[in-house]
Parts: C-alpha cells; sequence; structure tokens
C-alpha cells in the first residue's frame, strides 16, 4: 500500500492497542454499555486525540489517510472508541480551518492533549438531514450570544468540555442556511445534558439530548468572528467526517470477514469444514472483494483530501459504499457463524448491531447518493468522471 514509515508505525501502535487492551474487553464493555474511561485515558496517553491537529498547536498532524488508518485499525477492535474521536476531531478541524488566530490558540492545544475534548451539536428533533431547518437561535446580548433550543443524538455530550453549537443567528435569511453560525461553548449554567438516548448498537458512547435554555457564551466564541457562515463550516468538516465514517465501516468489516474467515475453517459440517462448502467460499469471496474495495475508495478519499483537491464526491462515494459493504459483511459473517452467531458469546452479533450507525452517520446514505449525483451531474456532466478526474 506504500505507506511511509511514520504511517506504518503509526497504525503498529494503535493495532498493538486494540488488539491488546481493547479486543478482549469490548464485547464486555459493550454489554456494560458505559463509557469506557479508561480505554479513553489510554487514547489520551497515546496521542490519538491531536491526531489530525497541526503539530504548532500540540497534535501530530496527520493528514487524512493516516487518520483513515487510525480509525479503521481501532474500530476494527471496537467501533465506538472511533465514535469518540470522530466529533472531537471534526470540531479541532472546524476551528483550525475556520477559526480566528486567538480561537485557535485557546482551543486547540488542550484538545490537541485531549485534556478538552468536543461534541459537534447540528441535530435537533425536528432537523437531522435537514440541517437549514434547525431552531435553536442565539441572540446578541452585549458581549455575548444568548442561546435557546433542544440538541438531540450529541456525541461526547457528557465528556465532553467544548461545544460546537450549530444555531439560528438571523432567522429571516433566504436562504435559511445563510442564517446559520457556529458557536463555541463550554460547559456552564443553561447547557444542560437532558437524557442518554438507548441505542442498537455503538455502546459505551453517550448519545445524548442536550437543553440550551438561555445558554451565554462569549461573541469570541463565534467561530471566525463572522455570523451566517457556520452552514458551510460545517458541511467542510464534515469531508473529514465521512472518511472516518468509512473507515469505520471498514474496520468493522474487516473484523467480521476474519472472523468469518477463521470459524469457517474451524467449524465442520458433513465431514469437512464448512469452508469447503461451495456456498460459504462463495460467501467469503464477495466479502473480501467488498472488504478491500472499501477500503481502497476510503484511502483514495483521504488521499485527495490530502491532495487539497475537493473530495466532496470521493468521501461521499466511500462513505456509501463502505457502510453498505459492512452492513452486508456483518450479516453474512452471522450467517456464516449459524446459531453461534446470534449469541453474545462471540463478537459477530456486536459487529451486526454496529454496522447499521455507519449508514446513518455522518449524513445518510439517502443524502449521500444524492450529493453523489449532483456532483457527478454538475462536474463532470459526461458522466465519464474517472477519465475527467485524471483517473
Ligand atoms: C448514534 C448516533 C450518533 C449521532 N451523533 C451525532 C452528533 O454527535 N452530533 C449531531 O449533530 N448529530 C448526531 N447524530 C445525528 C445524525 O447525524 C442524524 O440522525 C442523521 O443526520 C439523520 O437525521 P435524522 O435522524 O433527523 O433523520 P431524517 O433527516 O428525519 O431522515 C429520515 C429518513 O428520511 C431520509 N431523507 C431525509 N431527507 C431526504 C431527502 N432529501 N431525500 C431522500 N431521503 C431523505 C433519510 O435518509 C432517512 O432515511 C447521531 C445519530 C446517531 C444515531
Amino acid at each position: 500500500m506504500g505507506l511511509s514509515e511514520e504511517q506504518r508505525a503509526l497504525v503498529g501502535t494503535v493495532r498493538d492497542f486494540t488488539r491488546r487492551e481493547v479486543a478482549p474487553v469490548a464485547s464486555a464493555m459493550d454489554r456494560a454499555d458505559a463509557y469506557p474511561a479508561d480505554l479513553v485515558g489510554r487514547m489520551r496517553e497515546l496521542g490519538f486525540f491531536g491526531a489530525t491537529i497541526s503539530e504548532e498547536y500540540g497534535g501530530s498532524g496527520a493528514g487524512a489517510e493516516t487518520y483513515a488508518l487510525l480509525i479503521e485499525e481501532l474500530a476494527k477492535g471496537w467501533m465506538s472508541l472511533a465514535g469518540v474521536l470522530n466529533t472531537h476531531l471534526l470540531v479541532a478541524h472546524m476551528i483550525e480551518v475556520s477559526g480566528a488566530p486567538e480561537q485557535r490558540e485557546r482551543f486547540l492545544p488542550a484538545m490537541a492533549r485531549g485534556e478538552r475534548r468536543a461534541a459537534l451539536c447540528i441535530t435537533e428533533p425536528d432537523a437531522g438531514t435537514d440541517v437549514a431547518a434547525i431552531k435553536t437561535r442565539a441572540v446578541r446580548d452585549g458581549d455575548d450570544y444568548v442561546v435557546n433550543g433542544r440538541k438531540q443524538f450529541i456525541t461526547n455530550a457528557r465528556s465532553a468540555s467544548v461545544y460546537a453549537i450549530v444555531c439560528k443567528t438571523d432567522e429571516t435569511a433566504d436562504p435559511p442556511r445563510r442564517g446559520i453560525s457556529l458557536l463555541l461553548g463550554e460547559k456552564r449554567p443553561g447547557l444542560n445534558v437532558t437524557r442518554d438516548i438507548p441505542k442498537l448498537g455503538y455502546h459505551g458512547v453517550e448519545t445524548c439530548e442536550v437543553a440550551f435554555e438561555d445558554y451565554r457564551t462569549p461573541a469570541t466564541n463565534l467561530l471566525g468572528g463572522v455570523e451566517g457562515e457556520g452552514f458551510r463550516q460545517v458541511m467542510g468538516g464534515l469531508e473529514l467526517g465521512r472518511i472516518n465514517v468509512a473507515a469505520r465501516a471498514v474496520g468493522v468489516a474487516r473484523a467480521a470477514l476474519e472472523a468469518a474467515a477463521r470459524y469457517a475453517q474451524e467449524r465442520r459440517t458433513f465431514g469437512k469444514p464448512i469452508a469447503e462448502h461451495q456456498a460459504i467460499q462463495q460467501k467469503l469471496a464477495d466479502m473480501a472483494t467488498q472488504v478491500k474495495a472499501a477500503h481502497l475508495l476510503t484511502m483514495d478519499a483521504a488521499r485527495k483530501k490530502d491532495r487539497g483537491e475537493r473530495a466532496d464526491l470521493d468521501a461521499g462515494m466511500a462513505k456509501l459504499f463502505a457502510s453498505e459493504t459492512c452492513l452486508t459483511v456483518a450479516t453474512e459473517a452471522m450467517r456464516i457463524h449459524g446459531g453461534v452467531g446470534y449469541t453474545q458469546d462471540l463478537p459477530v452479533e456486536r459487529y451486526f448491531r454496529d454496522a447499521p450507525l455507519m449508514i446513518i452517520g455522518e449524513g445518510t446514505n439517502e443524502i449521500q447518493r444524492q450529493v453523489i449525483a449532483r456532483s457527478l451531474l454538475r462536474n463532470y456532466p459526461s458522466g465519464d468522471f474517472l477519465f475527467e478526474a485524471g483517473l
């Protein structure tokens, strides 16, 4: 794959960590559904919370490709841990790209050390895919903004100390997205985590409802210092978010494929390992081919982003294909395991429960398809985007 020595070293560190410290406890921790404070502490020590933050602010300055490799390995051990990193590094990315120099100095070093962790508050009870329909309002009052509204499905809501709050500063703006701003907030009165939302999988990670009631944050916390830029700032960050979700999906799919391949060689029916039955071989061949394609698409999108090129089409394709692959491969892995695949004795049932999140997170796959089609038609009306984009 042509990895640099630095990338190889990082992948080695993550692989070591997940093999020794994560994989042995992941299923039990998933069942307990408790926040994995010790593992998060180890991720902090290993510098994961600063992975993509520039060295200038104390991070490792890893590009999207290296980041995707890290996430893939981590998710192979336990997808939830990769989720803890995602919104934190997304918010850091937004601050680094769009923040004023003073904001970068104030937030990024502590975030790179993992001392302060971030939550991204976009989704609301009445607005998910349709971000421009959010109702949370921020009104300027002297040197502060006063925020009122409710957010839903907020990852890291309890353990975060930096909140990127997507809100309306101008409710009359046309189109409505031009009235959206991004405020950085800290934990103080008026910000209340009101509920932990129980989930099918992705256990251990906080997914919460957050209420803002006359919550004050200084006007100096308006990202970039300009109102109406929030929608653009968030959408810019989602490119990296989609690469993260694609890499998570590849990680879970790899874990499911490995489990299935091992089990197929151990389990015997009709006098031979099930791996020698053609039906099982066909499944394994399809699974492996899809996993490799998903990995390559993800790496390709990440490299394009690292070259400074616009990668929304590529990140969307990677996220779409990798997440659908993950769902298929996790299901097939369970089928290969027969009855035992349906039990909590083996981790395949966890892969099966974790997989559907990736078809929803960072934009559902229905929206992904729209982003892909729109970008294709706008930029490559001939449809031959592979040739036109230089293959
Ligand atoms: C575990 C978990 C963690 C999350 N973490 C965060 C977080 O940290 N921060 C945050 O802000 N959000 C978070 N989310 C929210 C997530 O981003 C949204 O759930 C997602 O964007 C979809 O929004 P929705 O649930 O409101 O679905 P809706 O927007 O109501 O969509 C419902 C259905 O309609 C489809 N649909 C909607 N519009 C269209 C269209 N134009 N064309 C075709 N189909 C359409 C969708 O694809 C979907 O199938 C999280 C969600 C989960 C489940």
